[in-house]
């Protein structure tokens, strides 16, 4: 077993200036290769307590990676502390050294002096190539663990980790196998309420994230080969898919509007929407079946779409006859095969208040949600359950 712990160095990482997506990036790449993880540390730019911080991970990891302070000003210390841990003094690479200035020549500048540390090496360290800025990476090899050392612009770091780090770590031979199942219509913790026990086990794994479009299910295993990982993960999966069967709406990579232009087959559909501000018609954008519509708070407007002053009067926009007056008039009037229409209110009494209607050849569903928060969540909610509930 491989086991890693990541060390952030940066300042503006420790007092929350940035946020350290490079970490959370790390740890993902870990995971799906099977590489445990158990610790990440963020610190300052310290040399004492970076190269404590080595020394300690060093101790009880195999792995240790470093993200940040390899630039070239006084507190970049991450190749100093690396070097103070293990022992070594760092020298001018001269190979390194051509390399860097060979960079500052090509853009038509000096190399400023103080960039002369990026090309130093330690005898343990070999350079990592960075293709996208001056900053090499350290990989360095000492009695028997591994030590990485990566630049913190995230950019350069993902690329640099892909293409100089992972052909050179001595990864478990795993294969991993993941599926991830979208619902909607169901909260979170009924989700977990379902599935029970079955998220509390390691290999596979069942987890629940709650996402803008729903909640999604993301079952995973790993195993030796490809096929065992499947293997591994199918009966769990087919536990789950049975168990949230009425909510799932899609795969991995569907969205609501993929799946939705699926069903919809050769038929054209139409949208009015009242309250939403057009998020049903935005997530639509890229459906090619999506025909027209119509986004319109004005009472005059939605009555020339097939609202009845009777039932504004009696009942008002936000409800459910509303919705379905405006859902056969999506069909009417925008002269599409299936009608789609939202009635939602983000202000005032009726906030959160959502109605949902669809008509398809005279036959209607509806649903009804209630879902206070502030306008634009009322409004993104509005519209992903309208596209849910046009595939049900
Ligand atoms: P440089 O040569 O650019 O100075 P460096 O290796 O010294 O690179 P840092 O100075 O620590 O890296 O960070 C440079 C920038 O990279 C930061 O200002 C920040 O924008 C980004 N960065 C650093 N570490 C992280 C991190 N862990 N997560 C996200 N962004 C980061
Ligand atoms: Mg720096």
């Amino acid at each position: 077993m491989l086991l890693a712990e990541i060390i952030s160095v940066g300042t503006e990482l420790l007092l929350g200036e940035i946020v350290d997506s490079n970490a959370a990036f790390l740890a993902r790449e870990l995971a799906e290769r099977g590489v445990t993880l158990h610790r990440k540390t963020v610190l300052g730019d310290n040399l004492g307590r970076v190269t404590d911080a080595i020394t300690l991970a060093l101790s009880r990891a195999d792995l240790v990676i470093l993200g940040g302070g390899l630039g070239p000003t006084d507190d970049d210390l991450t190749r100093e502390a690396i070097a103070a841990a293990l022992g070594e003094t760092p020298t001018e690479d001269p190979q390194q050294m051509a390399h860097l200035r060979g960079l500052y020549e090509s853009r038509g500048r000096a190399m400023p002096e103080v960039n002369r540390k990026q090309a130093w090496l330690i005898p343990s360290a070999e350079a990592l190539a960075n293709p996208v800025g001056t900053a090499p990476g350290w990989f360095v090899r000492s009695q028997g663990k591994l030590i990485v050392a990566l630049p913190g612009p995230p950019f350069e770091m993902h690329r640099m980790w892909r293409e100089q780090v992972l052909p050179r770590l001595p990864l478990p031979a795993r294969a991993f196998h993941a599926v991830t199942l979208h619902t909607q219509g169901i909260g979170e913790s009924n989700v977990a309420e379902l599935l029970g026990a079955l998220t509390r086990q390691a290999n596979p794994s069942v987890a629940t994230y709650a996402r803008k479009t729903g909640v999604d299910v993301r079952v995973a295993a790993s195993a030796p080969t490809a096929q065992e990982a499947e293997a591994l993960a199918l009966p769990v999966l087919e536990g789950v898919r049975g168990l949230l069967a009425r909510w799932i709406w899609g795969e991995d990579s569907d969205t609501l509007a993929s799946v939705l232009t699926q069903a919809l087959g050769t038929r054209t559909l139409g949208v009015i929407e009242a309250g939403s501000g057009g998020t049903v018609c935005a997530a639509l954008a890229d459906a090619p079946g999506f025909l027209d519509a119509a986004v319109t708070v004005d009472h005059a407007r939605l009555i020339t779409l097939g609202l009845t002053p009777i039932t504004l009067n009696a009942h008002g926009v936000v409800s459910e006859q509303a919705a379905r007056e405006l859902a056969a008039g999506a069909r009417e009037y925008l002269g599409a095969a299936v009608g789609l229409a939202v009635v939602t209110a983000t202000a005032g009494e009726l906030a959160g208040q959502t109605y949902i209607a669809l008509d398809t050849d005279g036959l209607q569903k509806t649903a009804h949600i209630n879902w206070p928060g502030d306008a634009p969540q009322v409004r993104e909610r509005a519209a992903m359950a309208a596209l849910a509930l046009a595939l049900r």
